[in-house]
């Protein structure tokens, strides 16, 4: 990566600080001398701004839907919520709903961003819908895309069980089966990165870490994943990049 002279920018009240030809940091979402639960977090908030203008963060974790997750005083936010709240300046109640103009959720380019009513955001389902069935994909069941992909990460990621997935999503055990198993929407699924499902899961184990409320035993049921790994991750002998960032609770 080639550097050039620092810029600095003010884009919708967003101030991005350039640090190479196409990545840039923001730098007024949140301070770095926060105290509380994601104190000890400190990464600057990266973006790589591509050929459509979007803003991709590059330097934090997504959540299941695609959207990127930051740590701010002691909350986990979703990072375009916050860029629209800044630009707005005023705080987003949970009700109002935040629509990418380009489509892309990892996107926090404030000019990409909107807030939607409920009707946009049904109709903007509606419309994800005609596009799946327009395809000729939706055959004996009503699953979208979005919920095979949700169904595949979950499953993957050791999240839930296929019995547990196949009862909050109405389907047939075989239907959940066939999807995990590459058998069926081979599609949507294909390009699904089970590597990174793989992190979330480790995330969200080194949050549940940061606390001491629960049993390596209890965790290992709740996320699927073995004791022994469990163990592991708690004395950051594996997966550093991601363990590195955390300050566990001491265990009795
Ligand atoms: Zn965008």
């Amino acid at each position: 990566m080639e550097l050039s002279n620092n810029k600095i920018k003010n884009i919708c009240n967003i101030k991005i600080e350039q640090i190479t030809n196409n990545h840039w940091t923001i730098n007024n979402i949140r301070t770095t001398n926060n105290t509380g639960r994601g104190s000890q977090i400190k990464k600057d908030i990266v973006v790589e701004i591509n050929n459509n203008g979007c803003w991709n963060c590059i330097s934090h974790f997504k959540d299941r839907q695609g959207y990127v997750l930051i740590w701010k005083t002691d909350k986990k936010y979703r990072l375009h919520r916050l860029i629209l709240s800044k630009k707005l300046g005023r705080k987003l109640n949970d009700e109002e709903i935040v629509r990418h103009m380009c489509d892309n959720p990892q996107c926090c380019n404030p000019n990409h961003l909107l807030i939607g009513s409920p009707l946009d955001n049904y109709n903007d389902m509606v419309e994800r819908e005609r596009r799946v069935v327009a395809k000729g994909e939706d055959k004996s069941d009503n699953l979208t895309e979005k919920q095979v992909s949700e169904i595949y990460i979950l499953a993957l990621s050791g999240d839930s069980s296929q019995k547990e997935i196949s009862k909050v999503y109405g389907l047939k055990r075989g239907i959940v089966e066939s999807i995990v198993n590459n058998k069926a929407w081979v599609h949507v699924t294909k390009d699904i990165n089970v590597e990174d499902c793989r992190l979330n899961t480790i995330i969200n184990i080194c949050e549940i870490l940061m606390s001491n409320k629960k049993s390596f035993r209890k965790i290992s049921r709740e996320s699927g994943v073995n004791r022994e790994t469990i163990r592991k991750i708690y004395s950051k002998q594996i997966y550093k990049d991601v363990t590195s960032n955390y300050i566990f609770a001491e265990r009795k």
